[in-house]
């Protein structure tokens, strides 16, 4: 077993990092190597100021944010997400700004992008968008292509060409060991599993609260992360956890049982009750 690990964690735009960096920052602190993409600067997707600016009449609008250009709130995009990232030790942090809305027709050359990236940090695990059509948390009646789903087939894509020796590569290919999909994507009951982020909820709050391009207000981003994180933890023995779905089946020596199934299982109703307030 390795003692460092390196992550590699693939998104299509600048927020979606954040529903597992708590986890990403429990690594962080511990010394492994983590690096995270947004495939795009996520400027078309978020702009809730813009799209409030558009609903008033033009006599009202804000000239600030009317006069903004693109250029300028990619900028402001990737301010958010260096900050946000710093928030969990986070210091690689690769803005690729592909066109959106993000589509492989459209940006074939993402996937030798991500290859390249792959095999210049030789990551031991990948966290990359669900590349699932159906099922999502926010789900529509029909299967919709967006560019999360995009993001997963591109990374899954140079996962797997990264893997593979061609003549002409100068390095050697590689094998990424796991891949994760970050559970917010995928209704409760499909989760494999949580990591209990308790110590890293204050700055899970701070990076959403990071995100003025979006909106958020500190008490949003209390509200939402204690009612999202809160649910989880709830579910699980601790005050806030984030949650995961494997890509594959895992191969075990044995039937696993978690020490914290087993904690939670013996523990007395107080006991149970102190676990789910954090203390
Ligand atoms: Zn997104």
């Amino acid at each position: 077993m390795t003692s460092k690990l390196r992550i590699l964690g693939i998104n299509a735009h600048p927020h979606d990092f954040t529903h597992y960096a708590g986890t990403l920052g429990i690594h962080a602190s511990q010394g492994d190597e983590v690096t995270v993409i947004s495939m795009t600067a996520g400027a078309n997707v978020h702009n809730e100021k813009l799209a409030d600016e558009l609903m008033k009449s033009p006599e009202q609008r804000d000239p600030d944010i009317m006069n903004r250009t693109a250029a300028d709130y990619t900028d402001m995009k990737i301010d958010e997400l260096q900050t946000a990232c710093s928030y969990f030790g986070i210091s690689d942090v690769r803005m690729l700004d592909f066109p959106e809305p993000f589509r492989l027709t459209t940006s074939e050359n993402s996937i030798d992008a991500l290859k390249a990236i792959i095999l210049e940090i030789r990551p031991h695990i990948m966290i990359t968008q669900s590349p699932y059509l159906l099922g999502q948390a926010h789900d529509y009646p029909n299967p919709t292509r967006d560019d999360h789903t995009e993001t997963a087939f591109a990374s899954l894509e140079a996962r797997s060409q990264a893997s593979i020796a061609v003549h002409g590569m100068t390095v050697p290919p590689h094998k990424i060991a796991v891949t994760y999909y970050p559970g917010v994507y995928f209704q409760r009951n499909q989760l494999d599993f949580v990591v209990d982020i308790s110590d890293w909820f204050d700055q899970r709050v701070k990076a959403e609260e990071t995100y003025i391009s979006q909106g958020h207000t500190p008490e949003w981003s209390f509200r939402r992360m204690d009612v999202t994180l809160g649910n989880l933890g709830f579910m699980t023995g601790v005050k806030h956890a984030e949650g995961f779905v494997r890509e594959k089946f895992e191969m075990l020596s044995g039937l696993p049982v978690p020490d914290s199934a087993i904690r939670d299982a013996e523990a007395s109703h107080e006991e149970m009750v102190k676990s789910r307030l954090g203390n």
